[in-house]
């Protein structure tokens, strides 16, 4: 059976769970999904998932708890992950915020992508707009923006799955999955479904 988690210190942390067992109900997989707080909860799960929320809190939390540390040395090691928006802040190892630039804030810093936080601003803080992401099909996937961050650039080994207004809002390196938007939000799971699969394969 396959165990995942999904990182459970603050944000969209039940929407993921659903997200993932009714990905694993689709694909007819016998899976299950646990919730991670501390190190020793990561020992136990084959792919993790790092939800939306706020990136300081989470990073803060996780840096006191050693769950940073340890997702770095796991990710590092071939863990499989999918980071969502505030998740995907986490996964890069860069970072800014478009207002107040340069911030100290802890990243597990494993991607390689740069990101600006809150980079739609005021007007377009939240907006939802349909993606082409031919990796999962023809049909347009919802994407939900809350508050988004915005890759600005990728490095040579980062796959962009889907972009947004010139930018990738989906991208892919090896077995590391980061969106920018909210997939838990809605009830497609299809990139779910492609991030069980990646694990498979
Ligand atoms: N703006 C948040 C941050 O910087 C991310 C928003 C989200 O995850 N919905 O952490």
């Amino acid at each position: 059976m396959l165990k995942l988690g999904v990182v459970a210190l603050q944000g969209a942390v039940s929407e993921h769970v659903e997200s993932l067992k009714a990905a694993f109900s689709r694909l007819g997989l016998d899976g299950a999904v646990e919730l991670v707080k501390k190190p020793a909860e990561l020992e136990r799960v084959q792919g993790i998932v790092i939800p939306g929320g706020e990136s300081t809190v989470i990073g803060r939390v996780a840096e006191r708890t050693g769950l940073l540390k340890a997702l770095k040395e796991r990710i590092e090691g071939g863990l499989p992950v999918f980071g969502t928006c505030a998740g995907a802040i986490l996964l890069a190892k860069e970072v800014y915020d478009a207002k107040v630039g340069r911030v100290q804030q802890p990243l597990i810093g494993v991607m390689d992508i740069k990101v600006v936080r809150n980079y739609y601003g005021r007007q377009k803080e939240s907006f939802e707009v349909d993606l082409e992401i031919p990796a999962i099909g023809d049909k347009p996937f919802r994407g939900v923006f809350i508050r988004a961050p915005a890759i600005e650039a990728v490095g040579d080994k980062v796959k962009v799955l889907a972009v947004y207004e010139g930018l990738p809002v989906l991208v892919q390196q090896n077995k590391m999955l980061a969106a920018t938007f909210h997939p838990e939000l809605t009830n497609d799971t299809r990139i779910h479904e492609f991030f069980i699969r990646s694990l498979l394969g």
